[in-house]
């Protein structure tokens, strides 16, 4: 029994086909590379080259590559827009201005007797005129 024939790549249409696959894939590859640097705010051809001739390599070197500095900014930017102010009330016609909850409970009122001593730092009752601890006039 002669196995050899089943292993040969002298037939020129597979040895065809097989280039097209190989080349789909690495323009399958390019395109995921292109998409990833253009989500980085790269240029896309960078990230089509690293994923037609790389392959897989390729494709992680896209993805820890860092964001384009005017990326970065953009970023920060909106951060800044979306939890550094509220939306102006009233915006809407029709609507009543809805109060805005705020975002944090109000802080509780500092208890008087939370007062102490400049010195050693020690707890002191609001009448005291002396420290307990060191003695220090407060
Ligand atoms: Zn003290």
């Amino acid at each position: 029994m002669d196995y050899s024939y089943s292993y040969q790549t002298d037939n020129p249409v597979i040895v065809i086909i097989w280039l097209l696959v190989s080349l789909g894939i690495a323009v399958g590859l390019g395109f995921v590379g292109r998409n990833i640097m253009l989500k980085k705010g790269r240029s896309g051809g960078g990230g089509f080259a690293l994923g037609f001739f790389l392959g897989i390599i390729g494709l992680i070197i896209c993805a820890v590559m860092s964001e384009s500095p005017e990326r970065q900014m953009e970023r920060m930017r909106m951060m800044q827009q979306g939890f550094g102010r509220p939306p102006m009330p009233g915006g809407a016609p029709g609507y009543p201005p809805q109060p805005i909850p705020p975002a944090y409970p109000p802080a509780p009122p500092v208890a008087p007797q939370a007062k102490t001593c400049r010195s050693c730092g020690a707890a002191l009752v609001p009448e005291a005129s002396f420290c307990p601890n060191c003695g220090t006039r407060v």
